[in-house]
């Protein structure tokens, strides 16, 4: 099968080519952030018309790179959700268009199943499985009992740690977004600020990460005020210490509760160093668990990923017609139920 796949939930426009729900012909991904920066994030009608701008290039040239013409086609994926209307809805109304026009099966494509099928693009997902999907926009353990369901076992509460990282980032005077900077800084510094680790101990898998990031707003402003000079690599490591050891802690409870013979790292967060390290350590007491970190390229949103959950959502009979919407509050837990 050849899956054109498209993304275009937020910052970045993206389509791809994935050949048999694994092997990736074209992934071209072009991203927004220089035109967001200064406006310290995503500005909604910034970003749709970028899409607009760039989606038929980010077409031709991901057919190109693959060397296959419309006619070569099996189906056509696109994210319908979650993201922001405006930005999803140029993904979707293209892939539309294009099934439209050649005859294609439509498959709507959650975009955290995406985060998560990235690994499939490395390797073919084992069941049961578990997901730690991190993100800008969301933090959430996902069981996976077979293929095709999704459970949340847990989410966060308030912020999502990606929205932490972009939120202390600008404190520190990093641009957005600030995880992979934060991530780099914290390995120049040592844990010596003592941040809350809210919910860890808790019996249950949720997360909560306002709580850590006010804490870190109010020492940096309290220093400020005293006229007191803080390291920043210092803060950026104790911030980073919190973020990982809830993140690895929770994990690790899930996998005494839900064993599974793999564990998926996944999202924009999942880039980050001291949480790939951490999890590596932590792995080693479940020796019946695979541990796949979904490689630094596919960690950010792509549209191989999408096209790599559209083949496995395709297999299962997943299709949509023209009436298809952006979802812009898409839950996670649809594909339970097929939709038809
Ligand atoms: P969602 O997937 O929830 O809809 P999104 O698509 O905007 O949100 P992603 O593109 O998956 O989010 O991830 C972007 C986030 O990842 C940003 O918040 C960014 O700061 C964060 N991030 C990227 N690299 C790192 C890193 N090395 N360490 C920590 N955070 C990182
Ligand atoms: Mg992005
Ligand atoms: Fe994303």
């Amino acid at each position: 099968d050849l899956i054109l796949s498209f993304e275009s939930s937020c910052d970045e426009t993206s389509v791809a080519v994935i050949e048999n729900g694994d092997t990736i012909l074209s992934n071209i991904v072009a991203t927004q952030i220089k035109s967001h920066q200064r406006f310290g994030g995503v500005v909604p009608e910034v970003a749709s018309r970028h899409h607009i701008e760039q989606i038929t290039g980010c077409i031709k040239d991901a057919l190109k790179q693959a060397k296959v013409s419309y006619d070569d086609l099996t189906a056509v994926a696109v994210t319908y959700g979650p993201g922001l209307v405006g930005a999803l809805l140029i993904g979707v109304t293209a892939a539309k268009a294009v099934a439209w026009a050649h005859h294609l099966p439509l498959i709507p494509v959650n975009h955290l199943a995406g985060h998560i099928y990235a690994a499939h693009l490395v390797e073919p997902i084992e069941f049961p499985a578990m997901a730690l999907v991190v993100s800008g926009g969301h933090t959430e353990l996902v069981y996976m009992p077979e293929e095709n369901k999704f459970e949340i076992i847990g989410e966060t509460r308030d912020d999502a740690a990606g929205e932490a990282y972009d939120k202390i980032g600008r404190v520190l005077g990093i641009n957005y977004p600030a995880g992979k900077p934060v991530d780099e800084m914290a390995h120049r510094g040592h844990n010596t600020f003592d941040f809350p680790r809210a919910m860890d101990t808790d019996d249950n898998f949720d997360f909560s990460f306002s709580g850590l990031k006010s804490a870190f707003i109010n020492t940096v402003h309290h220093a400020d005020q005293i006229h007191e000079e803080l390291n920043k690599a210092d803060l950026a490591a104790s911030f980073q210490q919190a973020v990982v050891d809830v993140l690895s802690d929770k994990t690790v409870r899930a996998l005494h509760e839900y064993p599974v013979k793999q564990l998926i790292l996944a999202g924009g967060v999942a880039a980050n160093r001291g949480l790939r390290d951490r999890l590596t350590a932590d792995m080693e007491q479940f020796p019946n668990t695979k541990l796949e970190l979904v490689p630094l390229s596919l960690c950010g949103d792509n549209a191989a990923m999408i096209g790599a959950a559209g083949e496995m959502l395709y297999q299962h009979g997943v299709r949509a017609d023209a009436t298809l919407n952006a979802d812009p509050g898409l839950e996670f837990d649809w594909i339970k139920e097929p939709v038809k």
